[in-house]
């Protein structure tokens, strides 16, 4: 690397498109360690922190949010264009999140909620960012984590794209000795779910609700099969499935598609 590369700093964008925010506020009580990268990182747009942006062209930039509009996916291909790494930041962005439960809800049971109020709204299915352009990187969870995300920063900043966390949160929460709530009849997630998050809900003695998405190996079977055993029905399991990532988790093989899409 040349003197001239390792003093020019990795130039960041943080946007949010449809998303409650808390993504982008998890960046910002980062403060201390934000303020460690400083010499790293110039932060050029940011919602909150900057006033004069400057938008022209990105080494970086964190989206946060799912794309459930028009204005949506408009400022999506627009950054995608003049960024080199894309990261879909938090759940909503690389899974969808949330807000793409919709997809597995009859309109007819929130129309009523929803659209007298509004009308005129231009809707879209939600869906997390890849569904429409490519992205680079992901810092999954609901929120994501706070120091996964300047780790992330720092490793750019240095020209080195980070792997992601490969394995299941049982993994992490093994190492730390935790009772396996699975075995105590709750429903947790972990075993198919990203993990990277230090296992932090079972390790309160939370269930994991899956908000990192699918492990790339997920074994959803057996999964499925084994809290069946445990004396869960398909209806709750198939809600909290989508929860917090739905879409990918259909992904996995066809026949769970069939089976999350089946209305409850
Ligand atoms: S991932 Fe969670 S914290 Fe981030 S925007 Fe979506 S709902 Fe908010
Ligand atoms: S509590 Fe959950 S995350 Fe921990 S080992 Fe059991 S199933 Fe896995
Ligand atoms: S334990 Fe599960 S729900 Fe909790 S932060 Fe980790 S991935 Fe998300």
């Amino acid at each position: 690397m040349t003197a001239e590369k390792k003093t020019k700093k990795l130039r960041v964008g943080v946007y949010g498109i449809t998303g409650c925010a808390g993504c982008m506020l998890s960046l910002i009580f980062n403060e201390d360690e934000l303020l460690d990268i400083a010499e790293l990182v110039d932060i050029r747009a940011f919602p909150f922190i900057k006033e004069k942006k400057d938008e022209r062209s990105f080494d970086v930039v964190l989206l946060e949010g799912t794309v459930v509009q028009p204005e949506d996916l408009e400022l999506v291909e627009k950054l995608r264009k003049k960024t080199k790494i894309l990261v879909a930041l938090g759940a909503c962005s690389s899974t969808g999140g949330v807000p793409s439960l919709r997809n597995f809800i009859d309109p007819e049971k929130y129309r009523h909620l929803v659209y007298h109020k509004a009308s005129g709204i231009q809707d879209m299915p939600p869906k997390p960012v890849d569904e429409y352009v490519k992205v680079d990187y992901y810092l999954p969870g609901c929120p994501p984590d706070k120091k996964e995300i300047i780790r992330f920063l720092q490793d750019a900043a240095l020209g080195k794209i980070p792997k992601m966390y490969p394995h299941p949160v049982c993994v992490e929460c093994r190492l730390r000795e935790n009772r396996c709530l699975l075995e105590e009849g709750k429903m947790c997630l972990g075993p198919i779910t990203r993990g990277g998050c230090e296992a932090v809900c079972p390790t309160n003695n939370l269930e994991c609700w899956g908000c990192r998405g699918p492990v790339d190996d997920a074994n959803l079977t057996e999964l499925i099969a084994l809290l069946h055993k445990k004396g869960f029905d398909t209806d709750r399991i198939k809600a909290r499935l989508e929860t917090f990532a739905g879409l990918k988790i259909a992904q996995i093989e066809v026949g769970h598609k069939k089976w999350l899409e089946e209305s409850h």
